[in-house]
Parts: structure tokens; C-alpha cells; sequence
């Protein structure tokens, strides 16, 4: 990302809207744990939609939020809110136990090989995606993807620069929605 595209972003993020997703009455799930317990609950006590109970909190730009009402007799809300404090959350493990391992990665590792970066390359991978993936959530700048009992997932563009070779390359990577802000790097390399 070039200072002219990182200015316009900065541009765009004062014309965001936010909304935050309200189911009232319980509280946000703020980590996988209590993500998961909602979604087993609301399976097989079904009182409230898991789905819901897991977007209690969440903050989506106005014209990129999940749609509202999401089920008949849904009292969810949507309130406005003012700019977010985004929070990344990139695991390390991302990279070292999953993208460069070879029994799990499916390809992967060759890939970001062939773009100059090994596992000794994942802090500054998780640098990057962090501030790549903060200014893009904060901008708007990311797609609705998909939305089970889990959560709602989002895909943002990552672009990283080939360091053994010219250009750059740019790809999907993949994160869950929490409370309040936060995103949760779930696939780093989701395809181009
Ligand atoms: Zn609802």
C-alpha cells in the first residue's frame, strides 16, 4: 500500500457510519468460548437465534452490515455509534502452525515462498496484517462474508510486496467479527 492509497483510506474513514449489532438482554460473546457455547445453546435450547446472540455487539459500517430483521420475531437493533477503536487480533500460529506447515497449509507455504516469505518472516507478517487489516475495518473496506451460529465473518485485502522480485501481490484473508471493534484473523490466504 502506497502513501497515496493509505491517504485516501484515511479520507474514507471519516465518512463512515457505524452501526452495532444490540440483541439486549445478554451478554456479548467476546471470545470462541462463549461463541461456541451460543451456538451449541442456541441449537439445542432454542430461546434465543445463535446467530444473534453471536452478533450481540458487533460494529459494521452502515452499508455493510448483516441484514435486519435476520429471522422472524429477530429483536435485534441496530445502533448508531461513532467512530470505532479497532482491535486486531492476528495469532502468530496463523503463520508458523498453520500457513508454513506443510502437513496443513495445502499449498500455501510454497506460495508465500515463491513471494520470498518463510516462517522466520511471521512476526512481520502479523505486523503487517494487523495494520493493514486496522486502517481497511476502520475504513470500511472489507466484504460481508459468511454468517452462521459462529459469527459473522468479513474478508479484507492484504497486499504484500514480493521480496524476491518486483511488484506486489494481493490476496483475500479472512477474520471474524467480536464485540465492540475487535477482528479475528481466522485464514490469512483465503485466494486471490
Ligand atoms: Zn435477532
Amino acid at each position: 500500500m502506497n502513501l497515496e492509497e493509505t491517504k485516501n483510506l484515511v479520507v474514507k474513514m471519516f465518512d463512515c457510519f457505524w452501526v452495532k449489532w444490540l440483541h439486549e438482554g445478554t451478554k456479548p460473546a467476546n471470545n470462541n468460548f462463549e461463541r461456541t457455547l451460543n451456538a451449541v445453546v442456541g441449537t439445542i435450547l432454542p430461546i434465543h437465534c445463535a446467530m444473534c446472540l453471536n452478533l450481540n455487539g458487533c460494529c459494521f459500517v452502515k452499508t455493510k452490515a448483516p441484514a435486519i430483521p435476520l429471522h422472524e420475531k429477530c429483536h435485534c437493533k441496530l445502533i448508531d455509534i461513532s467512530l470505532i477503536t479497532p482491535k486486531i487480533t492476528c495469532p502468530i500460529e496463523k503463520f508458523t502452525k498453520y500457513i508454513f506447515d506443510e502437513s496443513k497449509s495445502n499449498g500455501k507455504k510454497e506460495l508465500f515462498e515463491s513471494w520470498g516469505y518463510s516462517i522466520i518472516d511471521s512476526e512481520n507478517l502479523v505486523r503487517e496484517f494487523t495494520r493493514q487489516a486496522k486502517l481497511k475495518y476502520q475504513c470500511g473496506e472489507y466484504s460481508l462474508g459468511n454468517l452462521d451460529a459462529y459469527g459473522q465473518r468479513i474478508s479484507i485485502i492484504i497486499t504484500l510486496p514480493k521480496k524476491n522480485g518486483m511488484g506486489e501481490v494481493s490476496f483475500v484473508s479472512g477474520w471474524m467479527v467480536y464485540p465492540n471493534g475487535e477482528i479475528v484473523l481466522t485464514t490469512p490466504y483465503g485466494g486471490k
